[in-house]
Order: structure tokens, then sequence, then C-alpha cells
């Protein structure tokens, strides 16, 4: 495939910094296979408008419309801080003989390499031949150059205090983002305005600044990174000539949000199925194919020995990866344990599961799923302790004390480590005496290391989600996810709309209820499951 499209956006740079296939498939995938934008995506895209205003509002500037013209006007002028805006610019390199870098560089590199030669999309004196110092060279050993438009959307300029007084000012480029640490990608994205900007004003910002969320400025010296951009703008090019998109692994970290993850899991469901076995990771999957398995089937019929012999990989590791792969294909739970261990059981039982949003620093919603045993019959009640308003975490965590005191005796089951967390963080926060949450974390139960020591199932991944899903749990509102619940929670702050409380509180339900569902699976479907695996109707939660 021919790239000729004939520009780049910095934007692209940066999701291709991120996933090497993201911007490929953002040009040349399958538009229908593409899934609408996350809603907690939109969420950030306006907190981040919001932090730009904020930043406005408090360093005024001279605002500026898009393209080089507007921007050369307000440099000309000496404004001290130019908003918005967009630069663009023609960046050369020379082509590296050997292909596509893919390595990062070394310091020793970073030292020796050539900066980005550029050239502005309106520069009127268009004399300057960059290949013209090698025409007398033979012709073997002239360079051959690249080139390609590059355009980067400005967030702020500030006059570089420095030129004022030298004959002509020059400016620095500062990003602005709502992330709470400096990151590698808002760091390369400085690296290439600045030598966009080099185009512009004659010479290439040395550092440049980020706004995070706290408001707060951080310098960021962009001397490595102008490396890194340039290697990383050559492998982008590169990849968007080859005829099919690159090969990704797929990491939950990385592909939660993307609205490609559906089209990518099928691709990757027939390109490289292994990759999308539980415990196969990124670098354990390059160790598996070195040691010549390619396929699920492979690996589930591997001698045992050869497995732990794959350097590296670690003998327990090939163990727990053979038996993934025989309970995948064999679409059976593969219990660890003769006889299971059993889990404790109660005449109550309680099921805990927790809302938070990291963007108002808050643990808003516990909710707890109160089982008592009446005679025949089971009695099931869910609680919810919210905190409507950020500053009301500490009420809701006293309401949740009082109810679990209720039941002294009761375990209380979770999935996975973030209640105890967040449970001793709301301890400390909120003063609670040390040794009421000592004796409450005794009580705790942890399924999810329950079924990481007692079962292996033919699942993609150990999530709650994944493994009630496989047992037939239905959640009622089955979209849902903790990146919604984050959305729920701040749209309800924002509009008051109250019918956003009302998603989170089903969600976090049925959350609870799923977490029964998979206790009453590890209580007894060891007994059912390893002969003919469970039946949806069975274990239904609804
Ligand atoms: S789903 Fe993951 S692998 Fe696929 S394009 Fe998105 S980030 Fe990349």
């Amino acid at each position: 495939m021919e790239f000729q499209q004939g520009s780049v956006d910095a934007e692209e740079l940066l999701a291709f910094f991120r996933c090497r296939r993201l911007p490929y498939l953002d040009r040349f995938g399958p538009q229908e296979a593409k899934l609408p934008p996350e809603s907690l995506l939109e969420q950030w895209r306006r907190d981040r408008q919001a932090l730009q205003a904020a930043v406005l509002e408090r360093f005024p500037g001279e605002e500026v419309a898009p393209g080089n013209e507007a921007l050369l006007a307000a440099m000309a002028a000496g404004a001290e801080r130019i908003y918005g805006g967009q630069v663009v610019a023609k960046l050369f390199w020379e082509v590296d003989p050997e292909g596509a870098a893919e390595a990062e560089p070394t310091d020793s590199e970073v030292a020796l390499a050539p900066s980005l030669e550029t050239e502005v999309e309106l520069t009127e004196d268009n004399s300057t031949d960059k290949t013209s110092s090698s025409l007398a060279l033979p012709p073997e050993a002239i360079p051959e150059f690249r080139s390609v438009w590059v355009s980067s959307s400005l967030d702020l300029l500030i006059r570089d205090p420095s030129s004022i007084g030298k004959g002509q000012l020059s400016y620095l480029p500062v990003h602005i983002r709502i992330g709470k640490r400096p990151k590698p990608e808002y760091e390369l994205l400085l690296a290439l305005q600045a030598e966009l900007l080099g185009s512009l004003q004659g010479q290439v910002p040395k550092c440049g600044f980020l706004i995070l969320k706290d408001g707060k400025w951080h310098l960021v010296h962009l001397s490595r990174r102008r490396t890194q951009v340039r290697r990383l703008l050559q492998d982008y090019l590169h990849s968007l000539e080859q005829a099919e998109p690159p090969q990704v692994f797929m990491a939950r970290s990385r592909c939660h949000l993307c609205h490609w993850r559906e089209h990518c899991r099928q691709l990757n469901a027939v390109a490289q199925p292994l990759s999308l076995l539980p415990g196969v990771t990124g670098s354990r999957y390059p160790l598996l194919q070195e040691a010549g398995i390619h396929s699920i089937e492979a690996l589930a019929n591997a001698r045992l020995e050869m497995l732990q012999a794959i350097p590296k990989l670690g003998a327990g590791v090939a163990l727990q990866l053979q038996l993934q792969a025989r309970a995948t294909l064999s679409r059976k739970p593969l219990w660890l344990q003769s006889p299971p261990q059993a889990l404790p059981t109660a005449p109550v039982e309680l099921y805990f599961d927790i809302e938070a949003d990291p963007r108002h620093n808050v643990a808003y919603l516990l909710g707890l799923l109160v089982v008592e045993q009446a005679e025949e019959n089971k009695v099931v009640n869910y609680y919810s302790c919210l905190a409507a308003e950020p500053r009301e975490e500490g009420q809701a965590w006293q309401q949740f004390l009082q109810l679990v005191q209720r039941y002294p005796e009761a375990p209380i089951y979770h999935f996975h480590s973030f209640e105890v967390q967040t449970c001793r963080r709301l301890g400390e926060q909120h003063q609670t005496d040390p040794r009421e949450v000592r004796q409450l974390l005794k009580r705790f139960v942890d399924l999810h290391s329950w079924v990481q020591r007692s079962v292996v199932l033919p699942i993609e991944s150990y999530s709650l989600k994944n493994i009630a899903r496989w047992l037939g749990f239905k959640w009622r509102l089955p979209e849902g996810s903790g990146a919604h619940s984050i959305y729920w929670y701040s749209q309800w702050l924002e509009t008051r709309d109250r019918r956003y409380l009302e998603q989170s509180l089903i969600y976090n339900e049925d959350d609870c209820r799923a977490t029964y569902c998979l206790k009453n699976w590890l209580s007894q479907g060891s007994v059912l499951a390893p002969v003919d695996g469970p039946s949806p109707d069975t274990w239904a939660g609804h």
C-alpha cells in the first residue's frame, strides 16, 4: 500500500506511539467495524477543554485561527502568549538504508542524531536546496531524503524570555492535558511541535511546558524526544505503506476504550489466537513463538518439560499456560485441587462491590448484597451506601460500617483487590479506628484469588464480567463497565439528572449479584462443572 495521503497529523503520530495498529485502521480500516466513541473519552475531552479555558482565563493571551499565517502575525506582533492555532511544516530526513528504525535510541545516538530538517508551508524563498551540498558526491553516496507535511494543533505558545532583545523573538510550546503526571507521549508531542515551530521562527525550541490537571507547569527538555519523534515518524510512514495492519498484542490497558477493540479481537483471533489466551502476555508471546509454539493446540499438546525449558518463561508459568490452553480447547473448567478447597459459608453472607470516580477522587458507592438463609429459602437484599456529593464519602463509609456490623459473623465476598485497598484508604482518610478496619478486612474473601488458586476456565480474561457471563449471568445494563460508572457519576454531578445515579446503582447491584453467582458456582460447580460445564439456566443470576 503506497502512502499517498501526503500529510500526517500530530494526533495520528501520538496514536501510533500508543498502538502501532490504531492510526493504520483509522486510515484504512473498515469504518463500519468501528465502535462509537466511549462516553468516558468524551468526558475527558470536555475536561481538557475546561482546563484549557481555565488556563486562558488565568494567563490571558491572543487567540489565533488555525494556520501559519495567523501564528506568524501574532509572533511578529510580539504577543506574550498565543492560544490555539495550528502549525504546518514539511519535515525532511535522511532515509535509513536498513529500513525503519525500531529500537529505542541509546544516549550516544541521541547525542549524534541529526535533527529533522524543516520547510515551512509559507516559505516565499524556496531557493534553499536541502541536498545541494551533496551534489559533488558520486550518485551512490548521495543520501536519499524523504519528506512529509506534518500539522499540529497548538494549545499555547509562550514568548521565550531569553529571546527578548536578541533581534528575533522565539516561542516555546505549551501542552495542556488532564493527566496527573507527565507522560512520554505528551513530551513527544511537544518535541514535534518544537520541530514544526523551528520552521516558522528559525530555531527549534530546546524546551517546552506541560500544564497538567493540577494546573502546575512542568518544564520538559526536548533534546532526547526529538530523536524519538524522528524515528516514530519514519516508522509510522513505513507502516502506512504496508498492505496489512501491523500485528500488535492486545493489552487491556490500551485497548479497553479503543473503538477498534472488537475488530482487533477478531483479527487476532484469526491471525494470532494464542495471543488472546489468558496468561500469554506481551513478553511471553514472543518466547512461545521462538520455541515453535504458534497455536493453542500446540501449547496444549506440547511436552511440559519442553515448555518448562523455554528460557525466561519459568516452570510455573509454563504449567499454567498449558492448563489454560487445555481448558480453552476442551471448553471445560480444569480444577486445580481435588477435592477443591471449600469456600467459607454462613447463614448470612455479604457480597460487596465499590464504584469509584478517580476524576473526583471519590469512592462514591459502596454496594452490599445481604443474603440470609431463612428456613428453606434465601432472602436477598441490596443496600447502597451512596455519596451523592464527593464530600459525602465519609458518611457513605460510616453507613457501610454500620451495615456490616449488623452481621458480625458474615463473610464479605468481593472480587479482586480494589475493595480491600479502598477500605484501607477510606479508614485512613476518615479516621476510622485501625482495629475496626483490621477486623473488617479479616472477613473479606477475595473470589478472584480463589478462582486463580482453584480452577482454570475456558475464557479470554479473568474479569468478573467475563467469568460471570460465562456462567450465564446477565447484567441489566449490558454495556456497563468501570468506565461507564465513572462517566455516570461525572454526568450526575454535571447535570443533576438522577437517571445517571440510578444507572450506577443498577450496575453496582448487578456486580454484587454476579459475585454471588460466582460464589455459588465455586461452592457447587466443582461437583458439576468438570464433567459437563455450567449450564446458563442453572447459574443465571436473574
Ligand atoms: S484495539 Fe488495541 S490493538 Fe486494536 S487498534 Fe485499538 S489499541 Fe490498537
